[in-house]
């Protein structure tokens, strides 16, 4: 099938273009980009007025299957991304049973077959994510793994990540590092600060953040390995990072969309839904992830999707489960941004050209003779999240009901229409 998109405005930051083309996609594939193309063919996008940007990539998700398919599977999930533009999307290990060997990646690729998207499974650092004895990356990689984290959990054990890091050098993929003291955090549901006083709850001090990620750059430093910090929160922590970065390449961090448009005050009302991990934290931080955007400090931007059931939701913002998610408002939310000192090419590169390179795949362009990932977005068009639209399968989203700027109208994968707004 062909489908020739016309007369939309192209922002492409890896491929360096931006302008006005007209794009052919045939058998898959993108055939030719050029400012005039006139072809007979049914299927013909008239993109006037929207902007065309490559596949987007988040390199941070969780679909729950194995094990928690009333919450997403990976084909709901990958109906969910699709909707938001992504079209390769990377998830998390910490499925029941975990992906922590050959059977549980491929298992992964097999049901990604039927998939909306493209889905890229990330190994364990450790069997059963217990954070002890390192998992058989080689194996995994073979079977496709991407990166390997324990994401949900700290590597507490400072010999492990540091083996951790020595053995995956050995196929050029990342740890990804979700930083956080796990002692310091100890039962902590929000940031620590004034407001977790006055609201009665525990909170988890920046510091069990920074920690950690100051000992992750070290062991990076020691052992050479590739380091990637996940969902960084804090001021300090870009600070570090930033430091890091000047004498370490091998170093990488990602934000996730709701760190830079939330702050504590959304759980103010107690809204389980604003509660994830690590949390949200202040303005001031948040003003530092954008900041950090800016410089380069933060390669990419993850939506840290993370479906919940409501009724573990709803068991009360102190035992409710840490996530939201995030698929189908990230790109929306995030031209929210552009008010913030951040350019459209700055942020659409942050959803491709950053994570491609973190995750070291050759995707998060559009190019002639290539895979044609394609995202046709309105962004002038207002909408509402509303929870009766969702597409995947948990609700849990602080962003329900909330008024929204620019959409996604059209996303093809691998030169498919895989999503278009009714
Ligand atoms: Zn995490
Ligand atoms: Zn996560």
């Amino acid at each position: 099938m062909d489908i020739l998109i016309k007369n939309g405005y192209l922002i492409d930051p890896k491929g360096k273009k931006e302008g006005r083309f007209d794009i052919l996609v045939s058998k898959g594939k993108v055939e030719k980009i050029s400012k005039k193309i006139n072809k007979k063919t049914k299927n013909i996008i008239d993109a006037k007025g929207k902007l065309i940007f490559p596949g987007l990539i988040d390199i941070h998700c969780h679909l729950r299957e194995p094990g928690r398919e009333d919450e997403e599977t990976i084909l709901s999930g990958s109906k969910s991304a699709v909707s938001g533009g992504f079209t390769t999307i990377c998830c998390m290990p910490n499925t029941n049973p975990p992906l922590d060997n050959k059977v549980s990646i491929r298992f992964v690729y097999d049901r990604g077959r039927e998939a909306f998207c493209e889905v890229l499974p990330i190994g364990a650092i450790t069997v059963k994510r217990e954070g002890k004895l390192l998992a058989p990356y080689g194996e995994m990689v073979k079977e496709g793994a991407v990166a390997f984290s324990d994401d949900g959990n700290c590597i507490m054990d400072s010999l492990v990540m540091r083996r951790a890091l020595e053995y995956t050098k050995l196929y050029g993929k990342p740890v990804i590092s979700h930083s956080e003291d796990e002692n310091l955090k100890k039962n902590g549901v929000m940031n620590e600060g004034p407001l977790s006083t006055k609201m009665g709850l525990r909170g988890i001090p920046k510091e069990a953040e920074e920690i950690m990620v100051a000992r992750d750059v070290f062991l990076s430093n020691l052992t050479g390995g590739r380091l990637h910090i996940a969902h960084i929160t804090t001021s300090n922590a870009v600070k570090l990072v930033k430091e890091a970065k000047r004498r370490n390449k091998k170093i990488t961090c990602e934000a996730a969309i709701h760190h830079l448009i939330l702050t504590e005050e959304a759980v103010s009302g107690y809204n389980p839904n604003a509660k994830v991990s690590p949390p949200l934290r202040t303005e001031k931080d948040r003003k530092a992830l954008i900041a950090g955007l800016k410089d380069g400090t933060i390669d990419c931007i993850v939506t840290d999707h993370a479906p919940h059931s409501e009724e573990e939701k709803e068991m009360g913002f102190e035992m409710a489960p840490f996530g939201m998610i995030g698929f189908e408002t990230a790109l929306s939310l995030s031209m929210k941004l552009l008010d913030e000192g951040l350019s459209l090419k700055e942020i659409i590169s942050k959803f491709t050209e950053g994570p491609s390179r973190v995750i070291g795949i050759d995707r998060g362009e559009i190019k002639e003779g290539e895979r044609a990932d394609i995202v046709i977005f309105d962004p002038d068009y207002e909408w509402v999240y509303k929870k009766e639209e969702i597409k995947s399968k948990s609700k849990n989203s602080p962003f329900i009901n909330w008024k929204l700027k620019g959409k996604v109208i059209w996303t093809i994968c691998s030169g498919k229409i895989v999503y278009q707004m009714k």
